[in-house]
């Protein structure tokens, strides 16, 4: 989709800090960090979020975007204390960006509940 940002980011058209990549999914420093380390995950492919990953070909995608996170998370030395990661979805959800992201975040210690 060409009017989507993440979808820009994903082709190389706009700019990102990538940090990792598979032929499923890139991994980018998020423009405004919320934490020490806070890198979004996104399926190459467009799904506008959550509510679209329940049919096999989504649930494949979803797994390609979890498994990177886990890759980024390692790469990012954040395994061992730990760290979260978080899927926005909808307006409560605070889902701002209709292409499907995992946030993952760590290098502090969270909060819970979250806000
Ligand atoms: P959401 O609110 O949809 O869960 O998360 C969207 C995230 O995308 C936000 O954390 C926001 O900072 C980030 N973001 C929005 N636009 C851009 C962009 O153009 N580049 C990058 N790297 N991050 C972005
Ligand atoms: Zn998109």
């Amino acid at each position: 989709m060409s009017d989507c940002i993440f979808c820009r980011i994903a082709s190389g058209e706009i700019p990102a800090g990538i940090v990792a990549r598979t032929a499923e999914a890139v991994a980018f420093r998020d423009l405004n960090p919320q934490a020490p380390t806070h890198v979004l995950v996104i399926p190459v492919q467009h799904f506008a979020g959550l509510d679209d990953m329940a049919s096999a070909d989504g649930a494949r995608h979803l797994a390609a975007v979890t498994a990177l996170a886990i890759q980024v998370a390692k790469q990012e030395g954040l395994s061992e204390d730990g760290y979260r990661v978080v899927f926005n979805s909808g307006a409560n959800g605070g889902q701002s960006v209709y292409h499907l992201h995992a946030h993952v975040l760590g290098g502090r210690k969270m909060a819970w509940p979250p806000g």
